[in-house]
């Protein structure tokens, strides 16, 4: 295509060129016929046909999971358990924030495709790392307001010459994949609601399947199809009913709105968000997608006389071209907890009692490992991978969990609930080996104290969950916190999802790790929250290599292929709703948050430029309020302000730390007045008044002293 261009460059094409040119293209396609080296040739647009049959081309990673299955598992066999130790950095790349890192990139052909925060897009030279182009949708910083758990996004898809990202505020975008000019662009969701888009849409039939987040601000769930080459809306599915005195937009939600009893929980959205996983099988042609929690998290709130409230937190089957509803899975019925079911689901052929089963595998935020028939969505069977206590088991025959009473919290007294809202697992994508016939998965043990907020009123600012936040306050005392860290692990299991039982475990430092990639040659690869990217061996779990990235890692490596060298690629770079909240807790890497792109091979000689660090003092003004002031300061900081600059005025790393904050003097301008909205904070004036923004300060101020005092008693 270059030696094209450089013609026309001369000036006006002749006959003689354009001859010059056919027998340039008919030579070198029949070239490339006849060689194996079609990553050289044109590009050559990916469709249903490349990506239902990837395992033709082990080179590219053409879609989320690399198949439509979903397994996130690499067919190429360079890089083995012999070689392993000479795997080394080849290149890596620099993104512009410091904000957490969740994509899995793609390749196509030569070309790697990755996304950054703020819904950014990057097109790379998969070989090289040379920027082809970038893409800023230009969200407005302000947005950050409406999102749970950072400006994050987990990439794009590909389909017929266009590169399709999805961007916080709502919109789908489709790119030229040459270019990266907009082809079109549509806003998927209501603009006056409190909607995002983190995760990557799909591309099924020629259809965009892209889905949206919000459960905890209040929003009602859907899913939409868009026309891949025009950006027409071809279908929408809702997962939760609207106002039942409305007509249904679809005819299975009539039976739906009769498992919600007793609230105007349309009045807050419902929840039944679509914020991650889909999968795609072509020969039953069922598109699966999963669903959210409620909003607000308790069903005593949105439906207060019991029911199920279909669909939340389940897995719903539909026919990719009309969205017509099939069958689903609800896991948690009558959600409560935040147990989301919009976990990666992969899709396998198992056996049985010596029947082959076509199914689908989710370890969904509620603990379960789910293995269901993908065709009916009948239940299978379910055994938890991780400690629970809101359920005993799971019923064989109903496929429903036995739910403890005590669970269904009250305003009275806490709950202790295992797993937490961050569930046993989250978005961190599995993988699913066909030679061991074993899952990996990023599994957490959590805890959270539910109790519902006294009086829940729904605001149209910030979070409407309906919990009291200041009850799952963590300890401020320094030893307290030291033991609950212990508490909190994390693991990497290998799980057999026939005898539902883990083969093997690896325990992490803490609980915030990577997703996970296996191959063909008995390797998983996994990097972890506290700054290391590590391989095992796939059937026992011994470590066999070890990289330093400098940052915790959140997303799923991904390998591939170029003139026949195999590499492996991660974005690193700490963040997510975890960390933003408890990350200070949990990582000494978290401080140091560098968003790269690292891309490894055999004999790789790259190094990463040395780390600088930043001596950070502890320099509060003088307290002045009162300790009623503090704790009445302590109880807003946690409903505002706690989601973002971290529980007890820990942050995370990815955003101020308030305890070290200079801003005093100007506290009001910020707080009230959105002085850094250009930034991102935005003006609470709407819900906090001068006196609030005080109180909120002498929290602030107060936690700074107490922690400067604790480091000097520890001095020696
Ligand atoms: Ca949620």
């Amino acid at each position: 295509m270059k030696r094209v261009k450089l013609l026309r460059k001369g000036g006006a094409i002749s006959i003689r060129a354009v001859s010059l040119i056919l027998l340039y293209l008919a030579i070198a396609c029949s070239w490339q016929k006849g060689s194996d080296a079609a990553e050289e040739s044109a590009p050559v647009p990916v469709t249903s046909v490349r990506i239902i049959d990837a395992n033709r081309e082990p080179q590219n990673w053409l879609t989320h999971g690399r198949t439509y299955d979903e397994q996130r598992y690499s067919p190429l066999r360079q890089i083995n358990e012999n070689n392993i130790g000479q795997l080394g950095l080849d290149w890596f790349y620099d993104f512009e924030t410091r904000r957490g890192m969740e994509a899995t990139p793609l390749v196509v052909d030569g070309v790697l495709y990755v996304t950054g925060s703020w819904s950014r897009v990057y097109a790379m030279d998969a070989r090289t790392g040379a920027l082809l182009w970038q893409y800023d949708p230009k969200v407005q910083r302000s947005w950050a307001v409406n999102l749970c758990c950072d400006v994050v996004n987990r990439g794009v898809a590909a389909w017929q010459g266009r590169i399709y990202v999805g961007t916080l505020d709502g919109r789908l975008v489709a790119l030229n994949a040459e270019t990266g000019k907009i082809d079109w662009s549509v806003q998927t969701t209501p603009i006056d609601k409190p909607y995002s888009i983190t995760g990557a849409p799909r591309v099924v039939k020629g259809k965009v399947i892209i889905g949206n987040g919000g459960a905890e601000l209040g929003v009602r769930g859907f899913v939409s199809a868009y026309d891949a080459p025009t950006g027409e809306l071809v279908w929408r599915f809702y997962t939760v009913p609207g106002n039942p005195a409305e007509p249904f937009e679809q005819p299975e939600l009539e039976r739906a709105a009769e498992t919600w009893k007793g609230g105007a929980w349309w009045e807050v959205g419902g929840g039944g968000t679509v914020w991650d996983s889909m999968a795609y099988d072509p020969e039953l042609d069922l598109l699966y997608f999963g669903v959210g929690n409620g909003s607000p998290w308790s069903r005593k709130i949105r439906s207060p006389g019991g029911g199920d409230n279909l669909f939340l937190s389940s897995i719903v089957a539909v026919r990719p071209d009309t969205g017509a509803y099939v069958w689903h899975y609800q896991t948690t019925p009558g959600d409560s907890w935040d147990y989301t079911a919009t976990q990666h689901m992969i899709l396998a052929e198992l056996e049985f009692e010596g029947r082959q089963r076509k199914v689908i595998m989710q370890a969904p935020k509620n603990g379960f490992f789910y293995v269901l028939d993908r065709e009916t969505g009948e239940f299978i069977s379910a055994e938890a991978f991780v400690e629970i206590n809101w359920a005993t088991h799971v019923d064989r025959k109903t496929g429903r969990p036995a739910i403890k009473r005590d669970a269904y919290y009250g305003n009275d007294k806490p709950f202790l609930a295992m797993p937490g809202p961050a569930g046993g697992h989250t978005w961190q994508p599995m993988s699913y080996n066909p030679g061991t016939r074993l899952v990996y998965l990023p599994t957490m043990k959590t805890a959270y104290p539910y109790q519902l907020e006294g009086n829940f009123q729904y605001s149209d600012f910030g979070w409407n969950t309906g919990i009291d936040d200041l009850v799952a306050a963590m300890p401020e005392d320094e030893a307290q916190r030291k033991a609950l860290k212990a508490m909190l692990t994390g693991y990497l299991v290998a799980w057999d999802p026939v005898k539902q039982q883990p083969r093997w475990q690896v325990k992490q430092a803490n609980i915030w790790n990577g997703g996970v990639l296996s191959t063909a040659t008995n390797l998983v690869f996994q990097g972890n929250g506290a700054g290391y990217f590590n391989a095992y061996d796939a059937d026992q779990g011994q470590q066999l290599w070890s990289f330093f990235a400098q940052t915790g890692i959140m997303a799923a490596p991904i390998s591939y292929a170029v003139e026949g060298e195999q590499y492996v690629a991660v974005t690193a770079g700490w963040g997510g709703g975890v960390p933003l909240i408890i990350g200070g807790m949990l990582s000494e890497a978290a401080n140091q948050n560098v968003s790269r792109l690292l891309v490894f091979k055999l004999g790789g000689k790259q190094k990463l430029p040395k780390l600088k660090t930043t001596l950070k003092i502890l320099d509060p003004p003088q307290q002045t309020a009162t300790q009623e002031t503090i704790e009445r300061g302590k109880a807003l900081y946690h409903k505002y302000c706690g989601a973002c600059h971290g529980n007890s005025a820990i942050s995370g790393g990815i955003l101020p730390d308030l305890r070290y904050t200079q801003m005093h003097p100007v506290w009001n301008q910020v707080v009230l007045e959105g002085s850094l909205e250009s930034r991102g904070m935005v003006a609470f004036d709407t819900v906090l008044s001068q006196v609030d923004a005080g109180a909120i300060q002498a929290y602030v101020i107060a936690r700074a002293h107490a922690d400067k005092q604790s480091l000097l008693t520890q001095s020696p």
